[in-house]
């Protein structure tokens, strides 16, 4: 039995996504799927590699068969740490995945453990899932997110500069939040804003429209931020949110990661993403689905940090100049983005005692492992068995993978 071998994705559909040609999630599945047609008005948000029951990766070279159910009867493959610590039966601890994200995506923060049980036990039809999320995203192109509280010094600006930010709320609440350095002064502040009856908020929401629209801003990428979102949502109470968490923008390899309870919502962009395996989400705006503005705003962590201290940096491999290492301090997985430049040159992928999947981006090549072989082309998928030793070898000058991997 073939212990490394090709597996196809899972794609989602969702209306934040990238159209048709334009999203890169509808390239790399075409590119390795004859059967798959990219339609010019579909969206095309995210890619799922994994074993989640929402998004099942299957083995085309089997019939289709799920990865989760070959993995059932071929448990060994995990290898030893997946099978000590988690549930083999879910098959990998991890979720890789592509996103092109067209539009805001929800605010949102991603609940502990603990919570996770919780709301999945008191809410299971709003709360499906029972794990926790930690997530990273890495940045393919120019990437932006909304990411963690701001310096509580910015936010104080904003709501003494802003006419109509200060009137949504009790003066009260303001008037202690703008006199103190407290962070339960901005979680009273933060949950009075997101916890505003639309009756009182949209006429003031307005008028922040029109001053944005009329004047010029002491930062104009809030401004200019503030226009686009409303753009996106108008009238939506997320607009606040770009007034209390950091702006950031991400050159392509630049990664930010997300610990359970930091609020965040990526932009526009496109990225790869690994997570726990879960769908877990609470969300409190910037979206047509189900918002759970309370809880949202009794789990989030209330720390607030710069902008340029939420990316996440990776190490080069010490033992290897091609590959970068974005090892976030979760058990369920890492990532290793590696980078071949040179054409016709064979190259040896890590050993690994855990199961692995590894994605092609850019560039092409063939893999072989004992006598299997195989073209790579972008949005090849591969599946490694633990302690498989796979060998590379370029075609193109470039060629850009990336593997994700529990790191237990
Ligand atoms: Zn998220």
């Amino acid at each position: 039995m073939a212990l490394v071998f090709k597996i196809r994705a899972s794609v989602k559909n969702y209306d934040w996504g990238k159209h048709g040609p334009y999203s890169i999630v509808a390239c790399l599945q075409k590119a390795e799927c004859d059967d798959f047609k990219i339609d010019d008005k579909t969206p095309y948000a995210e890619m799922w590699i994994g074993t989640h029951d929402s998004g099942p990766a299957i083995i085309p070279s089997l019939g289709n068969i799920k990865l989760k159910e070959w993995l059932l009867s071929h448990p060994e493959s995990l290898g030893q740490n997946i099978r000590n610590i988690f549930d083999e039966s879910n098959g990998l601890p991890f979720l890789f995945k592509v996103l092109s994200v067209n539009k805001a995506l929800s605010i949102q923060a991603h609940p502990n453990k603990e919570t996770a049980e919780k709301l999945n036990q008191k809410f299971p039809d709003k709360y499906p899932d029972n794990n926790h999320k930690p997530e990273m995203a890495i940045a393919l192109t120019d990437f932006e997110a909304l990411c963690g509280f701001r310096p509580l010094s910015e936010i104080k600006n904003f709501f003494k500069e802003i006419p109509h930010l200060q009137n949504i709320v009790n003066s009260e609440i303001i008037e202690k939040f703008l006199t103190s350095d407290s962070n339960n002064e901005l979680k009273s502040l933060f949950t009075a804003v997101m916890t505003c009856p639309s009756e009182i908020f949209q006429p003031h929401l307005s008028q922040i429209l029109k001053y944005f629209e009329l004047n010029q801003f002491s930062s104009d990428s809030v401004r200019d931020l503030f226009l686009k979102i409303y753009n996106q949502y108008p009238g939506d109470i997320g607009c606040f949110c770009l007034f209390f968490l950091n702006y950031l923008k991400l050159k392509p390899g630049e990664a930010i990661f997300l610990a359970a309870n930091e609020p965040h919502a990526y932009l526009y962009g496109d990225c790869i993403e690994c997570m726990a395996c879960s769908d877990n989400v609470v969300r409190a705006g910037l979206t047509p689905k189900f918002r759970d503005v309370e809880t949202l705003c009794n789990i989030l962590t209330y720390s607030s940090r710069k902008s340029e201290e939420n990316k996440f940096v990776p190490i080069i491999d010490p033992f290897d100049p091609c590959v970068k290492i974005y090892d976030p301090p979760v058990p369920e997985f890492a990532v290793d983005s590696i980078e071949l430049k040179q054409a016709e040159s064979k190259y040896t992928l890590k050993g690994l005692q855990t199961a692995s999947a590894l994605l092609v981006i850019k560039g092409e090549g063939v893999y072989d492992y004992k006598n299997e072989k195989d073209k790579l082309t972008p949005g090849s998928i591969l599946y490694i068995s633990s302690g498989c030793q796979v060998h590379v070898t370029t075609t193109t000058t470039e060629l850009l993978m990336f593997r994700a991997y529990c790191n237990a």
